[in-house]
C-alpha cells in the first residue's frame, strides 16, 4: 500500500512537473550574438586607453563628444542606450566582473567557431572544434533539435554576417535556412526590400572577404521576421570582431552602438506584433572576449588570458527584471541551450549541455 502511494505521488509529481512547462509564457525565441564585443565596453563604455589614441582612430577627438565621460555609468549608456535603458530595467545583464558576476567560455579555444558551437549546442567540444574551418558541425544545435519537432519545423531561421555559419549550424543536415556571408535572399516571393538588399550587398563592398557588413544581415533578418514569422530566430552580427582585429577602435565603437540600435528595432517590432508580444524571449551573448592592452585588445584565442571572459543578457516574459546582475557566481555560454528549451517548456535532450540558468527564469 505504501509503495503504491509513493508511486501515485511520483506520478503526480511528473504530471505537475510537465504542467509547469505550460506556465511559461515564452513561445518564440530570438537569439542574438555580437562577435567579439568585450564585457569591458558593455559594462564600462568606451575604454580610456583607446578612445582617443590616434593609432586606433582615424580622426583625433572623433569619439569624445558621443562616447566619453569620466563616469563609466554614463559612458556605457552613451554607447548602449537600449541595453542600459531597456534591458537593464526590464531584463538582465550578466558578466560585470566588478561584482564577481562571471560569465566565461566553457571552451578553451576563445575564438569564433568553438564559441558559437558552445552557445548553440550547449557544450564545449575542444577535441573536435579547434579551428574556424568550414567543416560541418557534428554536434546538433538547439536550433536543429527544435527544427526536428513538428511544432517548430520550418519555423527556425538564422542570419549571420560570417560565412562559416552554414557549417556551424550544419544547414545541410539540419535543414535550417542560414543566410550568411554574402548570401542573397532567395525564393519565389522576394519582397521589394529583399530585392534592394540583394542589389546593395553586391554594390557596397565591405572591407572583408568572409564577413559582410552588418546592415545586410540585419535588414534581411528584419524582413524575414516580418514576412516569415519564425518562432525561433538567430541573428549573428559580426562587424565588431573584424574592426577590432584591424585595430580600428572608432569603427568598433560605432558598430557596437549601431548593433544596440538594431537590437532595439528588433525588440520594438517583437513587442508590437501579436505573435511575439509578451511571448518572446530575446537572449543576447557573444562568442569570446578579447585582450585588454593597447596591443592585445585586437586579438583573442587561448594565448590571451582575458579572451574567455564574456557576457550575456536576456529580456522576456519569463525573465525577472533584475537588471545588471550583481550576485557573485559563475555562468557559461554553454548554459544557453538548455535555458532556451526550459523557457519553451521542454527538457534539452543533449546530456553534455550545461545546466539551465535558473536566475533567468521566474
Ligand atoms: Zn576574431
Amino acid at each position: 500500500m505504501k509503495k503504491r502511494l509513493i508511486t501515485v505521488f511520483v506520478l503526480a509529481g511528473i504530471l505537475v512537473g510537465s504542467a509547469q512547462g505550460q506556465e511559461y509564457k515564452t513561445e518564440n525565441i530570438v537569439l542574438i550574438t555580437f562577435d567579439g564585443l568585450r564585457w569591458q565596453e558593455l559594462f564600462k563604455g568606451a575604454d580610456s586607453l583607446m578612445v582617443n589614441d590616434t593609432g586606433m582612430i582615424e580622426t583625433p577627438n572623433s569619439l569624445l563628444a558621443d562616447y566619453w565621460s569620466t563616469d563609466p555609468i554614463k559612458r556605457r549608456e552613451m554607447l548602449f542606450p537600449f541595453f542600459w535603458n531597456t534591458i537593464a530595467k526590464e531584463g538582465q545583464l550578466y558578466g560585470n566582473r566588478a561584482y564577481g558576476n562571471l560569465v566565461d567560455n566553457q571552451n578553451k579555444m576563445w575564438f569564433s567557431y568553438p564559441g558559437y558551437n558552445e552557445v548553440l549546442s550547449g557544450f564545449a567540444d575542444d577535441p573536435r572544434i579547434n579551428s574556424n574551418d568550414k567543416i560541418n558541425n557534428q554536434n546538433v544545435t538547439f536550433l536543429e533539435y527544435l527544427n526536428r519537432m513538428p511544432e517548430y519545423k520550418g519555423k527556425v531561421m538564422a542570419f549571420g554576417s560570417w560565412d562559416v555559419f552554414p557549417y556551424i549550424i550544419n544547414a545541410e543536415r539540419s535543414g535550417i535556412p542560414v543566410n550568411a556571408g554574402f548570401a542573397k535572399a532567395t525564393g519565389p516571393n522576394l519582397t521589394e526590400k529583399e530585392q534592394l538588399i540583394n542589389r546593395m550587398q553586391y554594390e557596397i563592398r565591405g572591407p572583408w572577404d568572409g564577413v559582410r557588413l552588418d546592415p545586410f544581415t540585419h535588414h534581411y533578418a528584419m524582413e524575414a521576421l516580418k514576412t516569415k514569422k519564425p518562432k525561433v530566430l538567430y541573428i549573428a552580427y559580426g562587424e565588431t570582431d573584424d574592426w577590432a582585429h584591424g585595430n580600428k577602435y572608432d569603427q568598433y565603437i560605432w558598430s557596437a552602438k549601431q548593433t544596440d540600435a538594431y537590437i532595439k528595432e528588433i525588440w520594438e517590432y517583437l513587442q508590437s506584433d501579436p505573435q511575439y508580444k509578451d511571448k518572446t524571449t530575446m537572449i543576447i551573448t557573444v562568442d569570446h572576449g578579447r585582450g585588454v592592452t593597447k596591443t592585445s585588445w585586437t586579438g583573442h584565442g587561448s594565448s590571451i588570458p582575458e579572451a574567455g571572459e564574456i557576457w550575456m543578457m536576456a529580456i522576456g516574459p519569463d525573465t525577472p527584471a533584475s537588471g545588471e546582475m550583481k550576485i557573485k557566481g559563475q555562468w557559461q555560454s554553454a548554459m544557453v541551450a538548455r535555458t532556451v528549451f526550459q523557457l519553451l517548456g521542454m527538457e534539452y535532450p543533449e546530456e553534455k549541455a550545461g545546466p539551465v540558468i535558473k536566475e533567468m527564469i521566474k
